[in-house]
């Protein structure tokens, strides 16, 4: 007899406008200037996405100079790049188009304006992530501090006569980040801020659903890959918020299904990065051998999108 299961799916999840507009940049740009299209990094932090493109005819690279054909165009992925990229494309003459999400931009111009009027800015972010390169690398070195911790927040030292701000990577953990905040204006009641808050709506709200969610599940899948770390964080809200088994899963070919049969109630979500077929193919996984029900619960609406550049229109 087929097992009951209820499958809690949560809402919103899976690809956020910034993601949304980068894929399409490249699609609009294979269309518009025919392959092979480069891709500076992966265009988003997504296995499924960047083998879909490779097969389209976009070649990966780290960097530009593994680029063998220069009169190709180049994307620069979500994440956003240091200005020195761009700087570089241009002395090689390399027609690039840049696919930076408009929120890590804004986080971008935040630093330059702070940068300008002479702060000290304290990065909050996790190092080695190429949006945490991107912003550091838009000023010059040693302009911006990295904090990552709770500990490295407490033990700073603020050694010079400027003002202090603080300023995010836009996919981190929105409770983890408030408390380094709160400990930094603790420390440094004049510490100044961003005027909207730098970790982004999308994962903002996915952390929302999966919390509301993480109670009433078994178990949970946060579809998504290792190196997406609104992903990871997901996996860590889910966690923390009362759900023990979490696992971050790339496809349905990870999950496996067979082992949860004690389960009767399963979390969904997926990160950004994540196209909602994953979703889908997964719990078509769990259809096959279980009567289940799927109860979405879904804890904002999301209406944003981001224009295209004008040279795809
Ligand atoms: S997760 Fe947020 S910052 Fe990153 S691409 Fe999506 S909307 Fe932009």
């Amino acid at each position: 007899m087929p097992k009951k299961i209820t499958i809690h799916l949560a809402s919103p999840r899976g690809f956020c406008a910034g993601v949304d507009r980068a894929i399409e940049i490249v699609k609009k740009t294979i269309i518009k200037y025919g392959t092979p299209v480069y891709v500076r990094h992966e265009i988003v932090h997504n296995k499924y996405v960047v083998e879909d493109l490779k097969k389209q005819g976009v070649i990966f690279v780290e960097d530009l100079n593994e680029i063998k054909d220069k009169t190709r165009p180049v994307i620069f992925s979500a994440h956003g790049v240091p200005k020195s990229v761009p700087e570089a494309a241009k002395l090689e003459k390399i027609f690039f188009i840049d696919a930076t999400c408009p929120l890590v931009s804004k986080v971008h111009r935040e630093a330059e304006q702070l940068n300008k009027n002479n702060f000290q800015i304290l990065l909050i972010g996790h190092a080695n992530h190429p949006e945490v390169i991107g912003t550091m690398g838009q000023l010059p070195k040693n302009s911006v501090h990295l904090i990552e911790t709770k500990e490295e927040a407490e033990f700073y030292k603020h050694n010079n006569k400027k003002k202090l701000a603080y300023i995010t990577q836009t996919t981190l953990s929105v409770e983890d980040t408030a408390e380094i905040i709160s400990l930094l204006k603790k420390k440094f009641p004049e510490i100044q801020g961003p005027k909207r808050e730098d970790i982004c709506y999308a994962t903002t709200n996915r952390q929302l659903a999966v919390k509301k969610i993480a109670p009433l599940c078994d178990i949970i899948y946060v579809i998504g890959s290792k190196n997406s770390s609104n992903s990871l964080r997901l996996v860590e809200v889910a966690k923390r918020s009362g759900c023990k088994n979490v696992f971050l899963v790339d496809s349905k070919e990870e999950s496996e299904i067979e082992n949860i049969l004690e389960c009767k109630n399963i979390g969904i979500t997926s990160g950004a990065s994540a196209p909602e077929k994953l979703i889908h193919d997964l719990i078509n996984k769990i259809k096959n051998k279980n009567e289940v029900e799927v109860r979405e619960i879904k804890v904002a609406n999301e209406k944003v999108s981001f224009k295209l550049p004008k040279i795809l229109n």
